[in-house]
């Protein structure tokens, strides 16, 4: 017989605190000195920073794959540095970018671990797979018996977070989730992954070494140098804005004023209202000034259509008096757009050329 599964009213997100965490390896090495960091429930935050600045080590403190020298961590305020550690991962999704699924397991043994461990009744783990599968978009009759080896890079990583949200965790930790596919894969899987995340509305930590995922994946980004000093922390438009030290400067590059084309939105650009000329390229209303450039450069002309509810034009000038307001909205603010309640828009986010999820890659 069965056991009780879960009570279905666990929280859907908890808030992490990192206070004064410190890891200190057997052999001396001090991979993180003392850090702190709040990461409010639901948010998506990215930690960044040079191979070897104790990224990894911060994240797998978390779930105590790693045992922190000195420091709590907390969630919703309760210090997990004490608890069960087994139990405590039960609690968080683990996604790595090798994604570790079981090979000889198919796809719907793989997502239904956790709740196999947790003792849900049979019934209720058939529809969470099912559930989850579509919700990664892998149609469950196709792809639910096969095994890892018979799927490409990208329907594995699917597989992998479908795992990873299956117990519907407090807090996902991702490990360079996205590093292993090509960059075309890539950049869909991450447009799908931030669509995903705006339904399932996880705490998310996220480990990448690559700026434009970091800046398009997070509602902030963490900027760690060596030993995990915190070199910066806030939303994306206000790194690439006002970057806070020598080292983020050049971390985020000489280019970063291009990069801020990809996270402001044309609507902070002054749109002249009205039906367009027809035969200009168009772009939707939730685009990014990188989209309407692109669109303007790829077309050779100087404006483009924004379509919506209200019909207009973006002209080339506008779209840089649109990013020289955004740069002056961020200057000598210590909390940009969006940090307050975190997610911004789509658009904010550089999400305006989401696909509908496809299950080919
Ligand atoms: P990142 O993820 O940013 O590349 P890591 O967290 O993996 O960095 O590593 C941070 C530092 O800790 C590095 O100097 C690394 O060599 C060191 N380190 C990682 N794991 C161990 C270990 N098990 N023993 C000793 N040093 C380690």
């Amino acid at each position: 017989m069965d056991a009780t599964p879960q009570a279905p009213s666990a929280p859907a997100a908890a808030a992490i605190s990192l206070v004064k965490v410190r890891k200190e390896y057997a052999d001396g090495t001090v991979a993180v000195t003392e850090l702190s960091l709040d990461v409010p429930a639901g948010e998506l935050v990215v930690l960044i920073g040079p191979s070897g600045c104790g990224k990894s080590t911060v994240l797998r403190m978390v779930n105590r794959l790693i045992e922190p020298t000195a420091g709590r961590i907390e969630l919703d305020g309760e210090d997990v540095t004490r608890t069960d550690p087994v139990a405590l991962r039960r609690r968080i999704g683990y996604v790595i970018q090798h994604v570790g699924l079981f090979p000889h397991q198919t796809v719907r043994t793989n997502v239904g671990t956790v709740p196999r461990l947790l003792g849900w009744p049979r019934r209720r783990i058939a529809e969470r797979v099912t559930q989850l599968l579509e919700l990664v978009g892998l149609e469950p009759g196709r792809f639910g018996d096969r095994y890892p080896h018979e799927l490409s890079g990208g329907q594995r990583q699917r597989v992998g977070v479908a795992r990873a949200l299956a117990a519907d965790p407090v807090v996902l930790l991702m490990d360079e989730p996205f590093s292993a596919v090509d960059p075309i894969v890539r950049a869909r899987l991450q447009e799908e992954f931030l669509r995903l995340q705006r339904t399932v509305r996880k705490t998310i930590i996220l480990v990448t070494h690559d700026l434009d995922e970091a800046v398009r994946l997070g509602d902030r980004v963490a900027v760690l140098s060596e030993g995990g000093h915190l070199e910066q922390y806030a939303p994306p438009a206000q790194l690439l804005a006002e970057p806070a030290s020598d080292f983020v400067r050049e971390f985020v590059g000489a280019d970063r004023g291009i990069r801020r084309l990809s996270v402001t939105p044309v609507a902070a650009a002054p749109l002249t209202p009205g039906a367009p000329e027809p035969d200009l390229p168009a772009v939707p209303a939730d685009a990014t000034l990188y989209d309407a450039l692109a669109a303007m450069l790829t077309a050779n002309v100087d404006r483009v259509a924004v379509r919506g509810a209200q019909p207009a034009t973006l002209t080339r000038d506008a779209l840089f008096a649109g990013l020289a307001a955004e740069h002056a909205g961020h200057a000598g603010t210590a909390s940009g757009r969006g940090t307050a309640s975190g997610r911004g828009t789509a658009s904010e986010r550089g999400t305006a050329s989401a696909k509908g999820m496809a299950s080919g890659s």
